[in-house]
């Protein structure tokens, strides 16, 4: 068996519920996580399968959401922010996974990142799949409403298979079999 790459935490960490407005924003708080600076233009997505439970994270800087690298310090910015986050909740229109697999959105979450100078945002989206091992594509179509993103660096492991991929605007299908 080959050995599991080794994860970012937040892939085994209790899911949070939607709670940036409430929290995110708090400054001055020290930082008690280590955060390794992100690269402006690319975004991480990591997928576990296991089983019938399909969990995905998505992590953009915040740069490539909203076009400023602070959180927000204005009613205008806030907004800009807001309906970002609002188009890239509708996860079905940039998310598909192939048909046969017979996954569902059962839930999903929104997290700001805003503990160090390059904040990220955060997705956790969670699937039911009633067949699992049918599974065998997913297409992240996300580069329209993310004009500024270069990248997706994706790895996954399913079902004890994992690999990696970077999706482009040319190249946004992950063969899970691979
Ligand atoms: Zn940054």
């Amino acid at each position: 068996m080959m050995k599991l790459l080794q994860l970012p935490l937040i892939l085994v960490s209790v899911i949070t519920s939607y709670g940036y407005a409430e929290s995110a924003f708090e400054q001055g708080e020290s930082s008690h996580h280590e955060h390794h600076a992100h690269e402006h233009g690319v975004a991480r997505m990591n997928i576990i399968g296991d089983k019938n439970l399909l969990s995905i994270t998505f992590t953009i800087p915040m740069l490539n959401v909203t076009g400023f690298e602070q959180t927000p310090e204005n009613d205008s910015e806030q907004k800009i922010l807001d309906d970002k986050i609002a188009l890239i909740e509708k996860i079905n229109q940039w998310l598909t996974l192939n048909q046969q697999a017979g996954c569902e959105l059962t839930q999903h979450s929104v997290q700001i990142d805003s503990e160090n100078e390059h904040p990220d945002i955060d997705f956790d989206i969670h699937y039911q799949c009633n067949k699992p091992e049918q599974l065998q594509t997913i297409d992240v179509n996300i580069f329209k409403q993310l004009d500024s993103l270069e990248k997706i660096e994706v790895q996954w492991v399913i079902a004890n298979k994992q690999s990696a991929k970077s999706l482009t605007k040319k190249d946004k299908r992950i063969l899970v079999t691979d």
